[in-house]
C-alpha cells in the first residue's frame, strides 16, 4: 500500500517569522490532542505529513515541528550547484537547514517564473541527486484545459521531467496533480453547498442532481490512474503501483475525505487551507 502524503505548501506565506512559528506550533499543538496522529517514521498506514515554509523561515519552522515526526521542504531550488545566481538557492542549502523534500515544477512556478520541463527536470535530479525527495507537480493550464488536451500535457510533463531518473530513484519521487477541471467545480462549491442544502430540506437524494466534488474526485482519480499509466511505460508496473500521486487545487477540509477515499489518490499538496493550522490538522487527519 502506498503510504499516505499530505503537504502544505505556504507559498509566499505568512509575512514574518513570529507568525510562520505560530502556525507551526498551533499545528502540532492541533495535530498532538488529535487521536490518530501519524509520525513519518511510524508504521506502515500512518500519513506523512510535509510543511513547505519559504526559505526563511524554513530552519525554524523545522525545529518546531520536526520533534514531532513532521519534515520540511524547500518550495523551489535552483540547479546549479553554487556560483553567480543572485536570489538562487541551491539544493546543498536547503539539504543543509533540514529540508527532506523539494517542490519542482509548481504550477505558478511554471507559469509566473518561467520554469521549463528542461529546467524542471534538472531540478528534480539535483534534488535526488542531493538525497532528497523532489514533489513533482504537474497538470494543465486553462488553455490546456479548454483544448481538452488534459491528458497529453500531463503525460508529456511526466515524461520531460523525469528523464534521466532512474527507477531505483523513484521511490523517492512523489507526483502531484492539479486539475482545472476540479478547481473549476470546487470554485462552483457555495453553489453545490446551496444545491445540497436545498435538496437535503426537500428530502431528496444529494447526488441526484449529478453534478458537484463526486465528478471532481472521480475525474482526479482518472487522471491519476492515467499518469501511471504513464509511469508503467516509462519504467514498470511496480513503478506505476508505487508511486505516490497527491491531488493539489484547493484542497479543503470539506473536499479531504472524498478525494482520499479515491483509489489512486494518495495525499494531498494543500495551499490556502495549510494557512489556517484547524483547516490543516484536519486535512491531515482526514477520515478514511
Ligand atoms: P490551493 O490549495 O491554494 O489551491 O493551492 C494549491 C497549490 O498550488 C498547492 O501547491
Amino acid at each position: 500500500a502506498r503510504q499516505p502524503i499530505m503537504a502544505g505548501n505556504w507559498k509566499m506565506n505568512p509575512s514574518t517569522e513570529a507568525d510562520a512559528l505560530n502556525l507551526s506550533t498551533g499545528f502540532v499543538a492541533l495535530l498532538n490532542e488529535m487521536e490518530d496522529t501519524c509520525a513519518v517514521d511510524e508504521s506502515e498506514g500512518c500519513t506523512e505529513v510535509v510543511l513547505f515554509p519559504p526559505f526563511p523561515f524554513i530552519s525554524k519552522v523545522r525545529d518546531v515541528v520536526g520533534p514531532h515526526g513532521i519534515s520540511v521542504g524547500s518550495q523551489q531550488i535552483y540547479y546549479e550547484d553554487k556560483g553567480a545566481f543572485t536570489g538562487s538557492v541551491a539544493a546543498s542549502m536547503v539539504k543543509s537547514v533540514g529540508c527532506e523534500y523539494v517542490l519542482c515544477g509548481h504550477s505558478e512556478r511554471r507559469t509566473m517564473f518561467g520554469d521549463s520541463d528542461v529546467n524542471i527536470n534538472a531540478k528534480v535530479r539535483k534534488t535526488l541527486e542531493f538525497g532528497m525527495k523532489p514533489i513533482l507537480c504537474v497538470g494543465e493550464t486553462k488553455d490546456e484545459f479548454d483544448l481538452g488536451i488534459t491528458k497529453e500535457v500531463c503525460a508529456m510533463q511526466v515524461s520531460k521531467d523525469l528523464a534521466g531518473v532512474a527507477k531505483e530513484q523513484m521511490k523517492d519521487v512523489v507526483i502531484a496533480c492539479k486539475l482545472q477541471l476540479c478547481c473549476g467545480i470546487y470554485c462552483f462549491y457555495p453553489v453545490i453547498i446551496i444545491i445540497e442544502t436545498t435538496l437535503a430540506v426537500l428530502d431528496e437524494p444529494v447526488w441526484a442532481i449529478g453534478t458537484g466534488l463526486v465528478c471532481g474526485n472521480n475525474e482526479a482519480n482518472e487522471i491519476h490512474k492515467f499518469i501511471r499509466t504513464v509511469l508503467e511505460k516509462m519504467y514498470d508496473k511496480e513503478v506505476a503501483e508505487s508511486t505516490r500521486i497527491q491531488y493539489g487545487g484547493s484542497v479543503t477540509p470539506d473536499s479531504v475525505d472524498g478525494l482520499m477515499a479515491m483509489s489512486d489518490i494518495d495525499g494531498c499538496l494543500v495551499g490556502g487551507a495549510s494557512l489556517f493550522a484547524d483547516k490543516f490538522a484536519r486535512i491531515v487527519n482526514f477520515k478514511k
